[in-house]
């Protein structure tokens, strides 16, 4: 079993309106969050971060376990920004320390940070880094383009490259930690290393200053040296130690959680009827009503005539009718379809067409006429008298060019 004492403080400092930092200490996690955002954002989510880490740790004692509370922690944060617009962008850093329950039963010591807050090891009176920060004169460094001195001062100094609740998912470095009985862990946020450094921090929180006054003597010496930001710190001292057997060095990035946050369902919106919508529906309907306009005119382009219960009909459409337009029946005539010529009455079975209604009724008059003129013609040439006919021919003769235009006529 790994066991600690610990001691916590923090204070606003001397330039900032308020404390953006929240901290958090028991018996199996020690956690310092460093807020940023504006309109007191920061503040809402370092507090809303360590209020979903810790419980959520409590629930899974277990390497996974730290890094799902992380995970939860997140979405937490992410959700909350991301419903408010006057949390718009929040987020916070989180140097975590943690005893996790490993397979083989031991409880060991486990870091877990995202940001720049800090975690140092204490023995013998040296200070060691245990955590890696996560800005960009830190990877400046890391390339060999600062050395630790520039990065110290650089004016990108406070830019993060990994922040808590900003988007979806966040890496975090998570990191086994080999200590002995008497160790001390330093967990701080940048308030208070941005003003002391290594050697004030060792010197102030190295034994035999007893926890409390250690924890408090640190927060008021960074104070002393300037305040700028808000100071946090959570001292810890191992009292006993068991070492890990299966030791972690890795990053891992943490999983979306589909949990919503407690503002997500004021974040949906119901979808809206937009102008393009209601222009392509418009658009739409005017193609349709366009082509059946279109069909409509072809439809009833022309008349034509036909056969019906024995007389000459005239019909409006197209013989077949097209699609949801049939031809419609317009009148009968009295002109039996028995008194045509068998070319006129073959002729009309398989249907006469006419531009005009006029047109189909003077062609109806006129196959009758052409029946009547025929027997006229066989009657007078059955009395050997041939001249009598030539008169009733000119009064066809306004139709002749219609018959000629068929060849149809007799
Ligand atoms: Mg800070």
């Amino acid at each position: 079993m790994t066991r600690w004492r610990y001691a916590v403080g923090t204070d606003q400092g001397l330039v900032r309106a308020t404390n953006e930092d929240a901290l958090h200490a028991d018996a199996t996690i020690a956690v310092v969050a460093d807020g940023m955002g504006g309109h007191a954002a920061g503040e809402i989510a370092s507090a809303l971060a360590v209020a979903t880490l810790v419980p959520a740790f409590h629930e899974d004692e277990t390497i996974d376990g730290l890094v799902r509370a992380v995970q939860a922690a997140n979405a937490a944060v992410h959700a909350d920004g991301s419903a408010d617009p006057d949390h718009a962008g929040m987020g916070t850093t989180a140097i975590i320390l943690a005893l996790t329950a490993e397979d083989s039963g031991r409880v060991v010591p486990t870091i877990c940070n995202v940001g720049d807050s800090r975690a140092y090891q204490l023995r013998d009176g040296a200070l060691r880094l245990l955590s890696r920060d996560h800005s960009v004169v830190e990877e400046w460094v890391r390339m060999g383009r600062l050395t630790a001195e520039e990065a110290a001062v650089h004016p990108r100094r406070h830019q993060l490259t990994r922040v808590l609740g900003v988007g979806p998912v966040v890496e975090v470095d998570v990191d086994s930690v080999a200590v002995q009985p008497g160790d001390r862990v330093l967990l701080c946020s940048d308030g208070l290393t941005n003003e002391l450094d290594a050697n004030r921090l060792a010197s102030l929180a190295s034994p035999p200053m007893p926890l409390e006054d250690a924890a408090e003597s640190l927060v008021s010496a960074a104070r002393e040296a300037g305040g700028h930001d808000n100071i946090s710190v959570v001292l810890l001292e191992f009292d006993e130690v068991e070492e890990a057997a299966q030791p972690v060095h890795r990053t891992v990035a943490t999983a979306p959680v589909a949990t919503p946050g407690p503002h997500a369902r004021a974040r949906r919106r119901p979808r809206r009827i937009t102008w393009r919508v209601v222009a392509a529906v418009v658009l739409f309907a005017a193609v349709i009503a366009g082509a059946l306009g279109v069909l409509r005119w072809y439809a009833y382009s022309s008349y034509y005539l036909a056969g019906d219960q024995g007389f000459i009909t005239v019909y409006h459409g197209q013989p077949s009718g097209v699609l949801w337009f049939p031809p419609r029946r317009i009148l009968s005539t009295t002109y039996p379809v028995a008194h045509l010529r068998p070319v006129d009455r073959r002729a009309l079975a398989t249907t006469i067409p006419e531009p005009s209604l006029e047109a189909a009724l003077n062609y109806a008059t006129y196959l009758n006429r052409a029946w009547h003129l025929s027997r006229q013609s066989l009657a007078a040439s059955s009395t050997t008298t041939t001249t009598t006919t030539t008169p009733t021919t000119t009064t066809v003769a306004p139709t002749t060019t219609t018959t000629a235009r068929r060849g149809a006529g007799g």
